[in-house]
């Protein structure tokens, strides 16, 4: 996949940090307008200034995935300043803590709400427009998780495994319109998810996955590897699809 300039507006759900902040930069360094969601706006606006200032051209939205109307006013500013949106990436999330029978019902919803909801919301936005297009790329983030569950990870690992069904369901509703849905499903990748998280919190869950065979990682990835995937993925020739790539640290091979 050789590096070439392109022009296709990309949207970015998550793009205030980590894996959504390095896709966004790897893409507008390819020729990509790229929109920058999130709720952390001053961070978007940086990150802006930064590509901007490096001969990109990049837009910042305030974004909350959990609200469908905020979805709507992200999507429909991002087209108005960047042209109909030809590839997404949905990586908005947080890291979730908690056994799941200790949950409240509204705390489990909470977390599905962002991580498959969400999804579903940017799904249901932008692709029968890219339909009608008869073009697009929409990259989901899942995770190393989905399919493989952890102790104390709330409803992350469920919402994540979900999220890959659903793509993979889309991937046969899709036939033929030309609309490619991907999943880049990273490992332990060194970003902003879990570094507020108290050590008190996050201390017993890293001894529970342990008990449980999920060795700490000597090596992590980081968010530029996770740029990379992607950038891969959407830049696949039409006529082939990279539906679904996992990325581990090199150690782990
Ligand atoms: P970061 O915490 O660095 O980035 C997460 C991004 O999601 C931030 O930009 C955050 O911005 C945004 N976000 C969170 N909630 C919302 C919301 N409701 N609406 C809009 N944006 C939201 O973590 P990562 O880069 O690691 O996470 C990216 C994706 O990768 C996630 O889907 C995560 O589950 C997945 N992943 C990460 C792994 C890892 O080891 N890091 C492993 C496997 C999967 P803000 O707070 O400003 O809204």
């Amino acid at each position: 996949f050789e590096p070439h300039p392109d022009r296709r507006p990309v949207l970015i759900a998550g793009a205030s940090s980590g894996i959504g902040a390095a896709t966004a930069a790897a893409l507008a360094e390819l020729g990509h307008p790229v929109a920058l969601g999130a709720r952390r706006v001053e961070l978007l606006e940086t990150l802006a200034a930064k590509i901007n200032d490096n001969g990109g051209e990049a837009f910042a939205h305030r974004l909350d995935v959990a609200d469908t109307g905020s979805v709507d006013a992200f999507v429909t500013a991002a087209e108005a300043a960047l042209g109909p949106a030809e590839i997404v990436v949905s990586g908005a999330g947080d890291m979730s803590f908690g056994r799941v029978h200790e949950m409240t019902p509204e705390d489990f919803r909470a977390q599905v709400d962002v991580h498959l909801i969400g999804v579903h919301r940017l799904v249901h936005r932008v692709v029968p427009d890219m339909i009608a297009r008869q073009r697009g790329d929409f990259v989901m983030i899942s995770s190393d998780t989905a399919n493989h569950p952890r102790p104390r990870s709330g409803a992350y690992p469920a919402a994540k495994t979900a999220v890959e069904i659903m793509a993979r369901q889309m991937v046969m509703e899709l036939e033929g319109t030309g609309v490619r849905v991907s999943l880049v499903r990273p490992g332990p990748t060194l970003t902003g998810m879990g570094m507020t998280t108290p050590a008190e919190v996050i201390g017993p869950v890293l001894e529970d996955w342990v008990r449980w065979g999920f060795a700490r990682h000597p090596e992590m990835l980081r968010a530029s590897h996770l740029a990379a995937a992607i950038v891969a993925v959407v830049s696949a020739p039409r006529g082939a699809h990279i539906q679904l790539t996992e990325v581990q640290p090199e150690a782990r091979v």
